[in-house]
């Protein structure tokens, strides 16, 4: 076993952060020396857009290795971040469920496919797409460890109790070692008390896996992907940049056995 660790990026609400988090968190690990693969496993591809690829571009996609038509090693594209490269996706990969239907294992593509290359990296982060499908599946099946970002408004909690459900039917049936990375707090707003309640009620009810650094809501993070660059490269000292930069430190320092 090699001392890579692969982190799936999951909750199945939309708009909560999750490809935010994919993008940054990879990017400041990159930048902090490590060698880091994302996989972006949404057809909606704005992880590997906000990377600055052209996601329609690219020749072959994770599409391609759902089919075992391409490996990883041949679909990866190297990404304007030294150290960070990107599995890309697009719409394509809405064919993917279709064409899997009643195959053997398809639960363990992804798996099979990263176990040939995962040992070339120190960290693997995946992009989930926003629901609990057979990607999100594969997703949890090829991970050492599960992100939940949450957004801190009022129906935060909403959906959580189903995720931490589907983490655990996964667990049993398709990968033992699974376990929670953590919770990371996104968009959060000072200036407002719900904010603040949900953090204390997430923190009362879930303890020891949330994250210290708490994303705030900062325009340069909704910004930086239009110019298809992180953050840390397009607004180095927003406080978008600061909080990622203290959560990959928090990632890193996290010990696993
Ligand atoms: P998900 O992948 O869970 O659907 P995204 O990361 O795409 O969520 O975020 C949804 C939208 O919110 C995007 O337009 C993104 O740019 C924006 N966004 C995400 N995080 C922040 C933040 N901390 N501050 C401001 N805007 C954000
Ligand atoms: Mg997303």
């Amino acid at each position: 076993m090699g001392k890579v660790r692969v982190i799936a990026i999951t909750n199945q609400k939309g708009g909560v952060g999750k490809t935010t988090t994919a993008i940054n968190l990879s990017a400041c690990l990159a930048a902090a020396g490590k060698k880091v693969l994302t996989i972006d496993a949404d057809q909606q591809g704005n992880t590997t857009s906000g990377l600055g690829l052209d996601k329609n571009g690219v020749p072959l996609t994770i599409y391609d290795v759902f089919l075992e038509q391409a490996t990883i090693a041949e679909v990866k594209q190297p990404t304007c971040v030294e150290g960070l490269e990107v599995l890309p996706a697009n719409i394509s990969l809405t064919g993917a469920e279709i064409e899997l239907i009643g195959k053997d294992d398809r639960e363990y593509i992804l798996k099979e496919a990263l176990d040939k290359v995962k040992d070339d990296y120190d960290f693997v982060i995946i992009d989930c797409p926003p629901s609990l499908n057979l990607i999100t599946i594969n997703a949890l099946t090829a991970a050492d460890t599960v992100l939940v970002p949450i957004q801190c408004e009022y129906f935060a909690l909403e959906g959580l109790e189903q995720l931490l459900h589907a983490v655990n039917l996964v667990r049993k049936r398709l990968n033992r070692h699974l376990e929670i990375e953590g919770i990371v707090f996104t968009m959060y707003d000072a200036r407002t008390n719900l904010s603040l309640q949900v953090v204390e009620e997430v923190k009362r009810s879930l303890g020891e896996n949330v994250y210290r650094s708490i994303i705030p809501r900062n325009v340069r993070l909704g910004e930086a992907p239009s110019h298809g660059l992180p953050i840390h490269l397009y607004d180095p000292k927003s406080k978008g940049a600061e909080s990622y930069g203290l959560l990959a430190e928090e990632v890193m320092e996290k010990e696993w056995d």
